[in-house]
């Protein structure tokens, strides 16, 4: 059966002093639970969480990477790094990326596959923007960038992907999609998946939900039949918040 999954996404905060002083304090409140648990965070924070939480069953994730093996490409950073570093998951495809830095369907699928093949987990968001929404467009959308961005992978692979459900609209907004809007989508999310590889295949696949969830709305989302996580931004910031949601 699939594990419930809870990540957070610091996006672009926390030095590396903020990240320890993080990692100690969640390491302390932390209580050992079936929930799988993981934080990305910037790539100058991640040795540093590795090395902390070496000894617990905290993992630890990056938001972004390279899908080239290296090369010219500056300011990046492959595969092999955040494998070099001990990371355990990878963000792809998040709305933030694909609003500000041009990730298409395309370059998610690249990263994807780059990843499955180097054993990182990648969690690969989706998800609509509110004009999409309000066209009645959410379902053509979202399953637009499954089926692109999960062109070519195998069933043996489709298994150990991440899908986070993210309506845009949803995140760091403080609106929270109700829990049956959000149900709504990751069963069909589910069944897109089936189409694609299969039912069994698909019962297997973790779908988060993502977009201000909070200690306070955490349990009611969790509890719903195709939630099995939440990829947590603003409310991952701070060690007890994230505790409580984890602890739902
Ligand atoms: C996110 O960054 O993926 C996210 C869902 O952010 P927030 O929880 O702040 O809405």
């Amino acid at each position: 059966m699939r594990i419930p999954f809870i990540a957070g996404n610091w996006k672009m905060f926390k030095t590396r002093a903020e990240a320890q002083a993080f990692a100690e304090e969640f390491k302390q409140l932390y209580k050992d639970t079936d929930v799988k648990t993981a934080i990305c965070a910037p790539y100058t924070d991640l040795a540093t969480l590795v090395e902390i939480f070496k000894d617990t069953k905290i993992g630890v994730g990056a938001q972004n990477v390279h899908f080239e093996e290296e090369g010219a490409f500056t300011g990046e950073i492959s595969v092999g790094m955040l494998q070099d570093i001990g990371v355990d998951y990878c963000i792809v495809g998040h709305s933030e990326r694909r609003q500000y830095f041009a990730e298409t369907d395309e370059t998610v699928n690249k990263k994807t596959k780059k990843l499955l093949a180097n054993d990182i987990v990648p969690i690969v968001c989706v998800g609509e923007c509110l004009e999409e929404r309000e066209a009645g467009k959410a379902k053509e959308v979202v399953e637009t960038q499954l089926r692109n961005g999960l062109v070519a992978i195998s069933n043996e692979d489709a298994i150990k992907i991440v899908v986070a459900y993210e309506p845009v609209w949803a995140i760091g907004t403080g609106k929270t999609a109700t829990p049956e809007q959000a149900e709504e989508m990751c069963e069909f999310i589910r069944d897109v998946l089936t189409d694609i590889f299969g039912e069994d295949v698909a019962d297997e696949i973790v779908i988060q939900y993502g977009g201000s969830v909070k200690p306070a709305n955490a349990t009611e989302i969790m509890n719903m039949t195709n939630i099995d996580g939440a990829l947590v931004g603003g409310a991952s910031l701070k060690p007890q918040d994230f505790v409580n949601i984890i602890d739902f």
